[in-house]
């Protein structure tokens, strides 16, 4: 029997962990968005730089991050521009952009 499809095992016993608040993050105009995972390929840098920083930050191993395009953005830029959103409800409570950078 295939392992294919299979979750690799935890290399430490499983832990719950207390959610002090909901991390569901939504992408309110989900088209042409993307979801990756970075791998351990060529070093790759979030399109956007954190204010106060005058460099583009590493996207790191294991890191979630979505691309539109050629743009890959690290979750919390991709949230700081509007991209995502944690409100559940954005489809009823009409979420707009600050602005939208890549266009
Ligand atoms: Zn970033």
């Amino acid at each position: 029997m295939s392992d294919a499809g299979k979750p690799p095992e935890l290399q430490t016993p499983m832990v719950l962990k207390d959610l002090a608040e909901d991390l569901r993050l939504y992408l309110p105009y989900p088209q042409n968005w993307e979801v990756h995972i970075q791998d351990n390929g060529p070093r790759e840098y979030c399109h956007h730089k954190t204010p106060g920083q005058d460099y583009f930050h590493l996207l790191l191993p294991g890191e979630i991050y979505v691309q539109f395009g050629t743009a890959k953005l690290c979750l919390n830029c991709a949230y700081r521009f509007g991209h995502l959103t944690d409100d559940r409800l954005h489809w009823q409570n009409g979420v707009r952009r600050q602005r939208d950078p890549l266009v």
